[in-house]
């Protein structure tokens, strides 16, 4: 391991793995199925640049996004591929979707017509995707009023305001009890079979998220939308496992023993209980490390575990080392992910925040670099 250090934390990111579990859910998908790999929130915490030139090997059909900003953003780094907006956008932005191309995401008829009058406004075509909602319920239009909105979006979209695609997305795929998905999946048939014909144009259809996917649930879509596989999370627990792709890495700035009795951190919750030797980590949750595992759980130093104790500051957290004696100051210790043979996967360490993997990932901090690598111990 190198001892070089710039930074005091940072994200390990491995092109590597992420290629393989690219490679992994586009090998799980129908054959007549393109990727669709969503990239919101900076390509889920790791970092979106890079994160596209991995994916452009695949030659996706496009990106998923949440926001009209994340999909300029993509525009901006030269993505001429479609960009769909999963998300309902906002009216203040739909000015620049239009100028920049961007595929909308449509969940109601006054957002469409406003789409279509700023289409008109600028004299330019675009695509939209009409969400359904089949139970999700935050978005999309309900599945069981087809016969009324299908019609009505027929006559708003013209030449200028393509409808290039229908979709729907489910809210338990991740739960091995396959009925609520099944039951999605048939409301949203029920729902293109209640819906005017494309006059020619086959719409495009796509249903499933990563876990979606990894049930082959949805074998005949045009398209299919992975996000938390790719980037190394579990996408249910009783489903394969992606690779790490993750690790979050702090460098231990101080050690110190202290005699029985001593208290620790804020609300002084924690106290030595006999002499002790405590190492204090540059980071905290101002990086992204929630607060709630404070005295929760564990990081790895050469290969052992060391418990975390008092509460998390928010660019300090300490850990205890009384049985580890040979480690000291300046060594790195593994919050997320492997080092010598012991692990902490992003899913313990969201299971202890009380927390899932997506918000551990997409709420690591800015201060943290991405360093990207496929050398597992890379430092900044
Ligand atoms: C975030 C998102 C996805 C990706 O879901 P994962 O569970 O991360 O695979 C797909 N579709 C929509 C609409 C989303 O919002």
């Amino acid at each position: 391991m190198s001892t070089e250090s710039r930074s005091r934390a940072w994200v390990h990111v491995d092109p590597e793995a992420l290629h393989r579990n690219l490679f992994r859910i586009r090998d799980t998908m129908g054959s007549g199925t393109r990727i669709l790999p969503v990239v919101k929130a900076d390509a889920y915490g790791i970092g979106v640049e890079r994160a596209l030139a991995v994916f452009d090997r695949v030659d996706p059909w496009g990106y998923g996004v949440a926001t009209v900003a994340e999909g300029l953003e993509l525009r901006r780094l030269g993505v001429t591929r479609p960009v769909l907006v999963l998300m309902p956008a906002e009216s203040e932005a739909v000015r620049d979707a239009v100028e920049r191309g961007l595929t909308l995401s449509v969940s109601s008829l006054d957002a469409l017509e406003e789409i279509s009058q700023e289409a008109d406004a600028q004299d330019r075509g675009l695509a939209v995707h009409v969400e359904v909602d089949t139970g999700m319920g935050r978005a999309g239009f309900d599945w069981r009023r087809a016969a009324e909105w299908g019609p009505r979006i027929a006559a708003l979209t013209t030449r200028r305001v393509r409808w290039e695609g229908l979709y729907t997305h489910f809210h338990s795929a991740d739960e091995a009890d396959s009925g609520p998905t099944e039951l999605q999946r048939r409301r949203f048939r029920d729902t293109v079979e209640a819906l005017p014909d494309a006059d020619g144009t086959e719409r495009l259809l796509h249903l499933s998220n990563s876990a979606g996917i990894l049930r082959r649930v949805d074998l005949e879509a045009d398209l299919a939308r992975p996000g938390i596989f790719l980037y190394g999370g579990s996408a249910g627990r009783d489903l394969p496992e992606p690779e790490e792709v993750v690790a979050v890495r702090a460098r231990i700035l101080l050690v110190r023993e202290v005699p029985a009795g001593t208290t620790l951190g804020y609300g002084a919750t924690y106290r030595a209980a006999r002499a002790e030797r405590w190492a204090t980590l540059g980071i905290g949750y101002g990086d992204g490390v929630p607060r709630a595992l404070g005295n929760q759980g564990s990081v790895v130093v050469r290969g052992r575990m060391a418990p975390i104790i008092g509460r998390i500051s928010m660019d300090l957290t300490v850990v205890d080392i009384t049985d580890l004696p040979e480690v000291g100051r300046g060594e790195v210790v593994t919050l997320i992910g492997t080092d010598g043979g012991a692990r902490v996967s992003l899913e313990e360490f969201a299971e202890h925040a009380g927390t899932n993997n997506y918000e551990i990932l997409t709420g690591l901090g800015t201060r943290l670099p991405r360093i990207w690598s496929s050398d597992g111990h890379s430092q900044e």
